[in-house]
């Protein structure tokens, strides 16, 4: 196997083990960067990556790579900020003949995954609002006509928002309209392991023939592409073959396809050729109708009050309002009582507390944005003005003023002893380009994750 080829099969497998979000943090931008038979050195983007892939997951790591270089004696972690490329210069095709390897019976019982829907996502229980309007129409037209209208729509939008869901109802409407025709849904995740275990297996020839003779292939988490320069080509050449013949194509992400980082340009101009619709946050009319179908669903009486206090209350995403709900079912059956606003009120403090209210320091929030942009605490807050300082800097002022609501002065202080003005308008500026701009939305993201951890 190429080093190319280890490291996927390294971040297809902790892709499947560690949480989402988890993942990103830690693996995003790495790669191998020298490897021999018994040493391997990986590159990671920061200091931050460094400490957590060697005291964390080192041992998980060096499990997974022993079984193609069983000799491994050392895995060293080293910062380099260098091109992502710059090893993969051998791409798995189809005459790839990869020696079967020990683990293969391990493998090859990790099936490719079957077009099994979910059956409780449909159209019927998806409430339209103005969050997903598009997004839904499209869904709807094309399953109409498959390959015919919108090909490929691609749908993308934050977390809990209904991606799942509507791809998920697109599958069992297609399939309902018209049962002639061969639906497959997959995860990002799955596919590429899908396919890094079919080369391990010699089996490429089986994988193509399973994705690109259907009719319609549903591809939930495209994002999780990013980095994996094996499984681009594969999916590039898979996406090709379905939409010259017309098949149906359709995609969900967790952001826009022009800012899934480092992802074959090829690829994300096609994903823009036929429809892009997002999913946003329902306002709170749509939050209400929700909540009032999901207790419809598990048959479960709410008074309207109290549908509207937990619609004012949780207001990110409508996993989380689902949860909140189901909270309160289980907490009013498991006692017996009947909901009332204040059982309603104490369970959502507890579910908004633990989101917002842990404990954090100004040390710590400095500290990781330190290791996380690989800078020193002295640069962080010195008076140098480069763009690799004043971006982390500025992102210090954001979080300092939205995590602990430091006031600005304070803030000042803290950094070095600059000016409040200063402070309000790097503290505005991260606001405002985190509304539009997804590489800060995603690094604002990061840090947070590992403050909160
Ligand atoms: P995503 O894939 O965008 O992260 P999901 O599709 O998994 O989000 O949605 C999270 C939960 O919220 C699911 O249980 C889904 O049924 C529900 N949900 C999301 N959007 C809607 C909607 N418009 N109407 C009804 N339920 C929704
Ligand atoms: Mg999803």
């Amino acid at each position: 196997m190429s080093p190319e080829e280890i490291w996927q099969t390294v971040l297809g497998e902790m892709e499947l083990s560690i949480s989402k979000a988890n993942f990103t943090t830690w693996f995003r931008g790495t790669r191998i960067l020298e490897q021999d038979d018994r040493n391997i050195v990986i590159a990671v983007p920061n200091n931050f990556s460094k400490e957590w892939l060697h005291n964390k997951y080192n041992p998980q790591i060096s499990q997974i790579i022993k079984k193609s270089l069983p000799d491994l004696q050392k895995i060293d972690y080293r910062v380099s900020t260098g091109v992502l490329h710059s090893i993969a210069d051998t791409k798995p095709n189809e005459n790839d003949q990869t020696p079967k390897a020990a683990h293969q019976t391990d493998l090859t019982k990790l099936n490719p995954q079957n077009s099994t829907f979910n059956a409780k996502y449909t159209f019927d229980n998806f409430v339209v609002g103005s969050n997903n309007r598009l997004a839904h129409a499209t869904s709807v037209a094309i399953c109409e006509k498959p390959g015919e209208t919108y090909n490929p729509l691609f749908i993308y939008g934050g977390v809990g928002l209904g991606k799942t869901h509507l791809i998920h109802a697109i599958g069992n409407e297609i399939q309902k309209r018209h049962p002639g025709k061969t639906v497959l849904y997959v995860t990002c995740e799955n596919f590429t392991n899908d396919f890094i275990h079919s080369i391990s297996a010699g089996k490429t020839n089986d994988f193509k023939k399973r994705y690109r003779n259907v009719d319609v292939l549903l591809v939930d988490d495209i994002q999780f592409l990013s980095h994996k320069e094996g499984t681009q080509e594969e999916f590039f050449h898979t996406f090709n073959a379905l939409h010259q013949t017309n098949r149906q194509i359709v995609i969900t992400s967790d952001r826009v396809h022009t800012s899934i980082p480092d992802l074959e340009v090829r690829l994300s101009s096609r994903f823009g050729w036929g429809m892009v619709a997002d999913v946003r946050t329902p306002n709170l009319e749509t939050r209400l109708a929700i909540l009032q179908t999901k207790c419809q669903e598990k048959n479960f009486t709410l008074p309207e009050e109290m549908i509207e206090s937990v619609a004012q209350q949780i207001t990110s995403n409508i996993r989380e309002l689902e949860g909140a709900l189901t909270r309160i079912i289980t907490h009013c059956s498991l006692y017996k009582v009947a909901p009332s606003l204040d059982i309603i009120n104490e369970l959502l403090e507890d579910v908004l507390q633990n989101k917002n209210n842990k404990k954090v320091t100004t040390d710590q929030i400095l500290k990781t944005i330190t290791k996380f942009f690989n800078i020193s605490l002295d640069e962080l807050t010195g008076k140098k003005r480069t763009r690799e300082l004043v971006y982390p800097r500025q992102i210090a002022m954001y979080l300092l003023k939205n995590e602990l609501n430091l006031s600005f002065p304070a803030i000042g202080r803290e950094l070095g002893g600059k000016d409040h003005t200063t402070i309000i308008h790097g503290a505005k500026k991260i606001k405002k380009e985190a509304a539009s701009n997804k590489t800060v939305q995603q690094d604002i993201i990061s840090v947070k994750e590992i403050i909160y951890g």
